[in-house]
């Protein structure tokens, strides 16, 4: 499993951050950063769709391969 993020569609509030702080961090500017190129280790997939799942600006897709 893989998270995409569309920076396009990010606000910086860190809401994903904040819900799974072992996948997603945010930069200097704001914008969200997958802490994961590839794929999600399996321990932290149900954190990384809890943090999908908190962001209002629908910026971060699970893409299941
Ligand atoms: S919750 Fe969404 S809008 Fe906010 S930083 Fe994360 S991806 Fe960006």
């Amino acid at each position: 499993m893989r998270i995409q993020a569309d920076q396009s569609k990010c606000q910086g509030h860190g809401l994903c951050r904040m819900s799974a702080p072992d996948v997603y961090d945010t930069d200097d500017e704001g914008q969200v950063v997958v802490r994961f190129e590839g794929d999600i280790p399996a321990e932290l997939e149900d954190s990384a769709v809890l943090g999908v799942e908190s962001c209002p600006e629908v910026a971060l897709t699970v893409i299941d391969d």
